[in-house]
């Protein structure tokens, strides 16, 4: 089989874990798989480059020696562990030491500008993965593989230039990839590549958003047009609920792309909500598998007509970490445009609304948005709106989470919404907002923060996932 095989950040995280990764892509090599394998940065890498990052920018040089130092001695001691030839250990050590002597000069360079651009935090951010992609490289050809090393961007992954949350253009990716590592693969080689980073047109690095290593994984998937895409992490696949949250959660054997792609819109982190995009339109099935339970069948991802209706509800999903603002004033009602100035405001902003919800009344305007975003959106709009005339406040809580219901055997069937709301009602929880038009796919709701996980609880029991 050709494959692309994604190893998230636990799965690479400590020394015993990459071995045991590279002796599972050993494994199938021997057998004639043909594959392409991204690496995510080691579990807590990335958080901890935002946080360094944030430090330098406020003229923080000391934190940086002691950062640099722990990260350059976590990666090298993975490598020590793992790496028994001495020729390749050498090899892959002086590689990492060039990488975390460029990341210290970056992080320096930060703290002279006092200042942190989305565009430089991209760059600092892609050391995670750079460094981890390096030790798993060394680490496959400690054990016979063949392997080439590739950054996103090296590997073909050109994207537009919305550092944080960048896309990738297709058709020149395509073209691309399938150039770079085409050859690579049928000449029975294994390209490792850097997952969450590609490149703009003018070289500039930039990251897919927090999780996209996914989105890497499938974004090559669909250019090399692969049998299927194998997402490796730390549970046994896309479950009824966070097996964090609900413990008696099960693993869904099948699910649709539209199905996985609303669990993952609305909070199951298990998948980067876009990752689903590459792979659903090029027809690519996604396997999600647990890298400590290979031989688990982990969860297949479709197309929509290969999955047989079972059930109702398929799971539940919870997003924390959001804020609701209110945008309302009786001067509201009649008058066109609002809506539209409101949005085109967030928009501007580079402000993800996740719900919308509007009172038939037209007098208030509630939506959803990151709870990072807040302070931004409340501004802005209180600049462009206030003092119309038609919008008299802007309002915000954040004492909120987002519950997702998600199954496509709610489409047409009578009365889920009211078992939805009994069964939360019931636990004494509030129910703050309703979104409106949302797809048939999902009933997803807002409700306090504090009742947010006896709710989903009570939800999983409701429509027996743990059964
Ligand atoms: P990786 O490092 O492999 O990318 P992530 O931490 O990004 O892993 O995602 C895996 C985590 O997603 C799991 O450990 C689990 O807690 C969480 N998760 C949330 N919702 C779900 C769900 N519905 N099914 C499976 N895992 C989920
Ligand atoms: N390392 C990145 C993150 O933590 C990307 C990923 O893990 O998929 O968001
Ligand atoms: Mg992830």
């Amino acid at each position: 089989m050709k494959l692309v095989m994604k190893f998230g950040g636990t799965s690479v995280g400590e020394s015993s874990r990459i071995k045991h990764v590279a002796n599972v892509v050993r494994d199938h090599a021997l057998k004639g798989d043909k594959i392409v394998v991204v690496i995510s940065a080691m579990s807590g890498v990335t958080d901890q480059l935002i946080e360094i990052a944030k430090k330098a920018s406020m003229r923080d040089r000391t934190s940086i020696d002691a950062f640099v130092k722990s990260l350059a001695s976590r990666h090298s001691q993975a490598c020590r562990d793992v790496i028994k030839n001495s020729e390749i250990l050498e090899q892959t050590l002086r590689s990492l030491n060039e990488q975390i002597a460029e990341l210290e000069k970056v992080l320096v360079g930060i703290t002279y500008l006092g200042e942190l651009t989305f565009r430089s935090r991209d760059y600092a951010l892609s050391f995670g993965e750079k460094l981890s992609t390096i030790v798993m490289s060394g680490a496959m050809r400690d054990l016979g593989l063949r392997v080439d090393y590739f950054t996103g961007g090296e590997s073909g992954i050109i994207t537009d230039d919305s550092f944080g949350e960048a896309k990738p253009l297709m058709n020149i990716t395509r073209q691309q990839v399938k150039e770079k590592l085409g050859p690579i693969i049928e000449a029975g080689a294994v390209p490792v590549v850097t997952g969450f980073i590609g490149v703009t047109q003018d070289g500039l690095t930039t990251t897919l958003g927090r999780g996209g290593s996914d989105y890497t994984a499938t974004i090559l998937g669909a250019a090399l047009q692969v049998d299927e895409v194998w997402i490796w992490t730390d549970v046994d696949g896309l479950m009824t609920a966070d097996p964090k949250v609900e413990p008696s959660a099960k693993t869904i054997p099948v699910i649709s792309f539209s199905e996985a792609m609303e669990m993952a819109y609305f909070g199951a982190k298990v998948m980067h909500p876009r990752a689903l995009e590459p792979a659903s339109e090029g027809e690519i099935p996604i396997r999600v598998k647990n890298t400590f339970n290979p031989d688990g069948p982990g969860t297949l991802i479709v197309q929509e007509k290969q999955v047989k209706s079972e059930g109702i509800v398929k799971s539940i999903a919870m997003i924390r970490n959001v804020a609701l603002i209110n945008v309302s004033g009786a001067g509201m009602v009649g008058a066109p445009g609002i809506a539209a100035k409101v949005f085109s405001v967030l928009a501007e902003n580079n402000i993800n609304v996740l719900m919308i919800s509007q009172s038939s009344s037209e007098a208030n305007i509630s939506f959803i948005i990151p709870r990072t975003s807040l302070e931004k959106a409340v501004n802005t709009l209180e600049l462009s709106l206030l003092g119309s005339g038609f919008v008299k406040e802007v309002t915000s809580e954040t004492d909120i989470c987002v519950l997702a219901v998600v199954g496509a055997g709610m489409k047409g069937t009578p009365g889920v919404a009211a078992r939805v709301f009994k069964a939360v009602a019931d636990q004494g929880v509030n129910i703050r907002m309703i979104a409106q038009g949302s797809s048939e796919l999902n009933i997803s709701f807002v409700v306090e923060e504090i009742g947010g996980v006896k709710a989903l609880r009570a939800l999983h029991r409701e429509f027996k996932l743990d059964c």
